[in-house]
């Protein structure tokens, strides 16, 4: 038997960075996980950290965008129509939180974690001797038409009042930061204070192994055998059972596995999204991400290759991959940027873990002491990881949070 001060359910870059945080204050922490560090959905993401632009991803608010989607022929999004059903009371809300206004109240929301995010890796990474991993050379958006650049300035704008800094670019300003980018498009912007990462898979396990050097545990385990035991909580792992005063579920995808069976019901959907690595043509490069938004894909340099991620599909997390979307971007990925062989022989798949109002939930579990909840990150998680560990860390240890973390809290369901 293992006694801790806490035990975290989940190695993705969520848990991992909060095992972190709570080892770097003192606490003797087990993070558990039924695969390696860093394995699922933070294995695949498009390494961009600061989030894409200024408001969180919406719904599509466009007639022929959404007819598209309908007829399963936009690269924007694809479902498995049986799920729908199931999903549809989560989408009325993504729907009615991607109102403008709602975008806006979510964006100044959201932009004090977001604000702190890369500064956050950066600590890590410098004590994780994980440095070489960082590149802060912002990513682009392209945009192929006026009105794709048009549909943007309600957001820019905001983003000057935040402080979001964004350099208009035409293409050929464009192709000089990156000249393997074809003259495809019209417009671009340059996020400069976005950084990325090359390989988020090597990013969280520096920082595993940084917690183990500080003397944290990391046991593999089935969070689902988590219960109350002799006034603890108490889950079965390969090395015993490993009990601990405060638990904290940073499960990504899986958290309700855990939760609902404890009675926490929150209503948390998947976007699933898949993941090719292709061998540039030639000596074609590039040094940061690229986002073709009206086309509904990234390409991202990595180690593996360069990494073509997809947007969002509605599914059940467990069924099996229909990896539709990335046939359907490929001519426009492969229209921009000279993409070869793929190195994979089949795509990656991941589940983003998403709240219908676009954050976590950071904060004590209801109901339940010493239970405390770190998830629901979706689409910015590898972003998130480090900051959102830190709040939970400070609010566990009883320091003044880094910033008010009210509106991440479980009890905004009600
Ligand atoms: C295609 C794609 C592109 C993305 N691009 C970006 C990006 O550029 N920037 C960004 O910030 N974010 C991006 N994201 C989102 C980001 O990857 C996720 O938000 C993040 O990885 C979630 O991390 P997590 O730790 O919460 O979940 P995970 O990484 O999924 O970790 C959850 C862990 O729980 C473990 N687990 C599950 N069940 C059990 C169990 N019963 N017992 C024990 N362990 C269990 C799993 O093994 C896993 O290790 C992208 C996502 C996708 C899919």
């Amino acid at each position: 038997m293992a006694r801790t001060d806490v035990m975290v359910l989940g190695a993705g870059i969520v848990g991992t960075s909060t095992a972190l945080q709570l080892a770097k204050r003192g606490l003797s922490v087990a993070l558990i996980d039924r695969r390696g560090p860093g394995e699922e959905t933070s294995y695949g993401n498009a390494g961009v950290i600061g989030g894409a632009g200024v408001y969180p991803m919406a719904f599509p608010n466009d007639f022929r965008a959404l007819l598209g989607i309908a007829f399963k022929r936009s690269p924007l999004a694809n479902y498995h129509l049986m799920f729908l059903p199931k999903v549809a009371p989560w989408l009325l809300a993504f729907r009615a939180a991607s109102k403008p206004e709602k975008l806006v109240e979510t964006a100044r929301i959201m932009r004090p974690l977001l604000a702190c995010a890369l500064g956050e890796h950066e600590v890590l990474l410098r004590e994780s001797g994980a440095e070489r991993y960082l590149h802060k050379d912002g990513w682009i958006s392209i945009h192929r038409s006026d009105r794709g650049l048009a549909a943007l300035e309600p957001e820019l704008e905001l983003g000057a009042t935040l402080g979001v800094r964004a350099r208009k670019l035409d293409a050929e300003a464009a192709r000089a930061l990156e000249p393997s980018l074809n003259p495809v498009f019209r417009h671009a912007i340059h996020w400069p204070d976005i950084a990325s990462v090359s390989n988020p898979l090597a990013v969280t396990r520096a920082y595993a192994a940084r917690f183990a050097a500080l003397g944290g545990v990391v046991v593999k385990g089935d969070a689902r055998s988590l219960h109350r035991a002799d006034g603890s909580w108490r889950v079965e792992t390969g090395e015993g059972p490993v009990d601990a005063g405060q638990a904290v579920i940073a499960l990504g995808p899986w958290a309700p596995d855990v939760l609902e069976p404890l009675g926490i019901r929150l209503p948390l959907a998947v976007k699933r999204g898949y993941h090719r690595h292709f061998r540039p043509r030639g000596n074609a490069g590039l040094t940061r991400p690229v986002v073709d938004p009206e086309n509904g894909y990234a390409l991202a340099p990595m180690e593996q290759g360069i990494r073509l991620t997809t947007g969002a599909e509605f599914a059940d997390r467990d069924a099996p991959p229909t990896p539709v979307q990335i046939e359907r971007v490929m001519p426009a990925a492969e229209n921009l940027f000279p993409l070869g062989k793929p190195v994979e022989e089949q795509p990656w798949l991941g589940s983003r873990p998403c709240f219908a109002d676009s954050r976590p939930v950071v904060g004590r579990a209801p109901g339940r002491p010493g239970l405390w909840l770190c998830y629901g990150h979706g689409h910015y998680g590898l972003t998130l990881g480090p900051i959102t560990g830190r709040l939970i860390a400070e609010m566990m240890t009883g320091a003044t949070p880094v910033m008010d973390p009210a509106p991440f809290s479980a009890e905004r369901f009600g």
